[in-house]
């Protein structure tokens, strides 16, 4: 019997070879085949076009706005001409192109609009003039997408892509999921919109931990995140500091905010001014959350407390790629903001800018307007600011920065999720994933991280009371207009075609192919190489900005934690394994050549067990032994401070890091070495980094080079 999805398949397919047959009319201009065709996509260009209909305000375009990023706020898709320009692309393509493609590079997705074999590419009139290429859509399984969907689908009509809302038999080039990776199981190929380990990582205890590991270390620049506690296990310190703080300055009156872990949309949250408020348990649990200094002076517009949602695009971990959106959302409070004090802190509406909240207040203002009601986009209160004199580059910079520095301290533990999901080896499928950044304005304009949303609302209907009571989803033009350009401008930038295409955009423009041991920034096209390189004439331009590797120069020394997860991840072993054994973390040790006279292997042992112990009683979920990234890194600052104790923090880490990583490249090299001599191969090719070593006798190496080819990775037993 044939499933659902074959049928969806197939229909797909013919309506799809149907679609490049009837383009909508078209004036062809004197490069294009003379042709004109109508058809069913008029239709489809039509809705496309209503639905993303431009909503700008007239009256703004006339404010001359000093940043060039908000000036491209026109980020519809002009579908009609569309298809003019794509096939002028396209046949710019294939005679630019075919040369290049000569050169070999097939596409196994079947996505490779330059390879003059495929009967596909090319047709050819009876009078000999050249048709465009057809070229496969992209192909989307949009089957877990949940309340991302109506957004998704709009993104991919306009994009022409081939949608499989019942999911498909065989794979699909982009698997959107809702929620998380897991989505789907056992994808193996194409690109999941989910990272492993997200959620997970962003839980407000996790996220804590990561942006106090890097504010140890980088102070100053980590001064966007308001402090912290863990709860409950911080309740003793929490407790002390505020008494320490009255104790100082009777007057002194901290406000707290309280978060619990995994909690959403303001769920849980309440405000105190003493720690004897805190609800630490429920039922019989000890609640798991964090307790915040609360920012009781924010920036109020018309009297209200905001806050900026900042969509953010991971391309990809490695190298790590980051973009940012043009435009994002601003929530209003419904209730005129006052500091806090014991008689307003349950004042949600005034405290609480989620839209989740808000929305159930009376004055919650639902507008069609970009620039009014109670979610506006992040322009609008942007064009505002500098319209009362605010330097708005300075803001949007900070912006940038926050996020760069946010995305670095998250992505060591992302990189051991990852690997034990896909380790190296194993075919795909790869990542990539849009956030949710929630960020206040300070009155003095700071911009300070509230936190990150794994999985942001893609939802472009709101709720509206309809009637008392009763509540309906209707379309909201402010969210439509924001997450349509995200969610269409992501998959742009990771439509699969891209990848080759910017490597053949590469070789057109004569630019020079990576160098072994380049900078990764130099490797990566530019946006004006994908630009030049694909359909993308037709469409506006990307709403999504890239910032790293853009800024690779700027912020690339605070990136030392994932140099301390890369040893983490090499001491692992087991594949899919995320904490060290004991036996693993001796070898680290050993192969680090870190024990010595006053610290022997007893004293390693001693401190593995006195630090997983710790560990083992802060995780809410300590179901795995062992030693997870977060408790390494603290015993690699014990490691590091014991070693090189007149240093300042940060340069015991470098000055340790760099050890490390000099006696595990001298190791590898060395094993590579062993193997040639094995094979026959000549050993003055290898570099030794120490070669005293290798004047010791052959059979040591031997006896080494079978350890290591056994077991690549230095395999704890253990784990
Ligand atoms: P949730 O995930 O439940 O939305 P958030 O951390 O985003 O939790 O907090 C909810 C809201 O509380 C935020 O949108 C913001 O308005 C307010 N808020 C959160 N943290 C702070 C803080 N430290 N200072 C002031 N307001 C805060």
């Amino acid at each position: 019997m044939k499933s659902l999805d074959q049928d969806a398949e197939k229909e797909g397919a013919e309506s799809e070879e149907q679609a490049y047959v009837s383009s909508p009319s078209a004036s062809v201009s004197p490069d294009a085949p003379s042709i004109t065709v109508t058809g069913r996509d008029a239709n489809d260009a039509s809705t496309c076009r209503n639905r993303s209909r431009s909503r700008g305000n007239p009256a703004k375009e006339d404010i001359n706005f000093t940043v060039k990023q908000f000036t491209d706020r026109a980020l519809h898709s002009n579908i009609s001409g569309e298809n003019v320009k794509r096939q002028e692309y396209e046949r710019t393509l294939h005679i630019r192109g075919s040369d290049k493609v000569l050169q070999g590079r097939p596409e196994a997705n079947g996505n490779n609009v330059n390879n003059p074999r495929s009967k596909m590419n090319q047709d050819t009139l009876d009078n000999g003039v050249k048709l465009p290429r057809k070229k496969k859509p992209v192909t989307v399984d949009t089957s877990k997408a949940k309340t991302s969907l109506e957004a998704l689908k709009i993104s991919i009509k306009q994009l022409k892509w081939k949608e499989f809302p019942m999911g498909r038999r065989t794979a699909c080039d982009i698997y959107w999921h809702g929620v998380s990776f897991h989505d789907n199981e056992n994808i193996v190929s194409g690109q999941v919109n989910k990272f492993p380990g997200m959620v997970e990582m962003l839980r407000k205890i996790n996220m804590s931990r990561a942006v106090r590991t890097m504010q140890e270390l980088f102070p100053e620049e980590y001064d966007f995140y308001p402090r912290s506690w863990i709860l409950p296990q911080e309740y003793q310190q929490f407790t002390a500091q505020i008494c320490m703080v009255k104790e100082n300055d009777a007057t002194a009156n901290h406000t707290f905010i309280v978060k619990p872990d995994g909690g959403s949309q303001g769920d849980g949250i309440y405000l105190i001014r003493d720690p004897s408020d805190l609800k630490l348990v429920a039922g019989s649990q000890a609640k798991q959350g964090v307790v915040q200094e609360y920012i009781h002076k924010p920036l109020l517009i018309d009297k209200l407390k905001f806050d900026i949602r900042l969509y953010v695009l991971i391309k990809s971990l490695e190298p790590l790629e980051i973009y940012i959106a043009k435009e994002g959302l601003t929530r209003f409070c419904t209730e005129p903001y006052q500091e806090p004090s014991q008689k307003n802190l349950s004042h949600v509406f005034m405290h609480l800018t989620n839209y989740s909240l808000n929305v159930h207040s009376g004055n919650f203002v639902h507008s069609d307007s970009q620039s009014t009601g109670s979610k506006r986009t992040l322009s609008s209160v942007l064009y505002r600011l500098a319209a009362k004199g605010v330097d708005i580059k300075k803001v949007w910079s900070d912006i940038i920065a926050l996020v760069i520095k946010t995305v670095i301290a998250v992505v060591p533990e992302l990189k051991v999720y990852y690997q034990a999901e896909i380790p190296p080896g194993k075919p795909g499928p790869t990542c990539f994933q849009i956030l949710g950044f929630d960020i206040l304005l300070m009155k003095n304009l700071k911009p300070i991280l509230l936190e990150v949303n794994s999985n942001p609302s893609m939802r472009i209907e709101h709720e509206q009371e309809v009637a008392a009571g009763v509540f309906e989803y209707v379309p909201s033009p402010v969210d439509e207009e924001v997450k349509v350009n995200v969610i269409r401008d992501t998959l742009r930038l990771m439509d699969p075609s891209r990848k080759n295409q910017s490597i053949v955009c590469v070789l057109c423009n004569h630019r020079v192919l990576p160098r072994p041991g380049a900078e990764p920034s130099e490797e990566i096209p530019t946006e004006a190489d994908l630009k030049a390189s694909s359909t993308e004439e037709a469409l506006p331009s990307l709403c999504l900005k890239q910032v790293y590797p853009k800024y690779t120069k700027q912020f690339n020394y605070l990136r030392l934690v994932e140099r301390i997860a890369a040893l983490f991840i090499r001491f692992l072993g087991v594949k899919g394994n995320m904490r060290l054994g004991p036996t693993a973390f001796r070898t680290f040790i050993r192969s680090c050549k870190l024990t010595n006279s006053s610290f022997s292997m007893a004293s390693v042992d001693i401190l593995y067990i006195d630090i997983t112990r710790r560990w083992a009683g802060t995780m809410a979920d300590s179901r795995e032994a062992g030693m997870g990234l977060q408790a390494f890194v603290e015993a690699f600052f014990s490691l590091a401070a014991r070693r090189f104790k007149s240093l300042g923090q940060r340069q015991q880490v470098l000055a340790l890091l760099e050890q490390c990583e000099a006696q595990n490249l001298w190791e590898e090299r060395r094993s590579v070495s062993c193997s040639r001599t094995l094979s026959g191969g000549n050993r003055t090719h290898v570099a030794p980094l120490s070669p005293a070593p290798l004047r010791r006798a052959t059979s040591q190496d031997q006896r080494l080079h079978y350890r290591l080819k056994a077991r690549p990775l230095r395999v704890g037993t253990d784990n």
